[in-house]
């Protein structure tokens, strides 16, 4: 049996022969790494929610780009000490966290890669990113860049489909629409009809489903450029 359309979006789903071969005839041209985590979202939502987001995103943008994109996964723990408090939350300390990241990313370049994404789901993962993505980029010399999905979601959408008018937030109206579009299954009702943060309440499959739609659309333009060469990150400079 060969693989199947969806196999081919994930390195870890390819055979070595498979992805050498992909790698050789040059239709792969660009790598997402997502990265998320595995925390408390309230009471109402699973705690995959951020690893589940935007590995969605990541899948929809690699499907509308085939066979140019393939994704490699490697981080669904994040920096989530402030979540802590909530067990099952699984946090890395950002040192471990930014060298397993750093270690996929140099495995992906290794395997021919140039352009490379890491498309975040977690806030918590913002702040250690952009602090050592200089010396990501001057280790490499590539086209390596960090966005968080939500970044892409513009202002006139998020505005038109959140009747709060708060993204992306922590399992807020945000994050709740986008599960009951996604994987409706993440969502308990009951838990959220009786807990006492009700901003979640505000949330619709349908706004979910928009505000998705509008996500891949920009996430895909954006790695379409760096593949095209007209989106190409900054590497600060070197000391002559
Ligand atoms: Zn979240």
């Amino acid at each position: 049996m060969s693989s199947s359309a969806s196999d081919q979006l994930f390195v870890h789903k390819h055979t070595r022969k498979e992805f050498r071969e992909r790698m050789q005839s040059g239709e792969l041209k660009a790598c997402i790494i997502p990265v998320a985590a595995t925390e408390q979202h309230l009471e109402h939502l699973a705690m995959e929610h951020d690893w589940r987001s935007v590995n969605h995103v990541a899948s929809l943008v690699a499907e509308k780009l085939s066979p140019q994109v393939v994704i490699a996964q490697s981080m669904n723990i994040g920096i989530s000490e402030h979540h802590m408090r909530h067990i099952g939350t699984l946090s890395a300390l950002p040192g471990s966290w930014l060298g397993v990241l750093f270690d996929t990313i140099r495995s992906m370049h290794h395997a021919g890669f140039t352009n490379i994404l890491v498309l975040n789901g977690h806030g918590g993962n913002i702040a250690p990113c952009e602090g050592n993505w200089g010396q990501f980029q001057q280790r490499l010399e590539i086209n390596l860049q960090f966005e968080s999905y939500w970044s892409f979601l513009p202002d006139s959408v998020a505005e038109a489909n959140l009747k709060t008018k708060r993204w992306p937030g922590h399992a807020q109206e945000f994050e709740t629409a986008f599960a009951m579009a996604a994987f409706p299954e993440n969502v308990r009702h009951d838990a959220m009809r009786e807990q006492p943060d009700q901003e979640p309440m505000e949330a619709t499959a349908e706004a979910g489903a928009a505000m998705i739609d509008a996500i891949v659309e920009g996430v895909a333009g954006h790695v379409q450029k760096m593949i095209d060469g007209t989106s190409v990150a900054d590497i600060p400079p070197f000391h002559e």
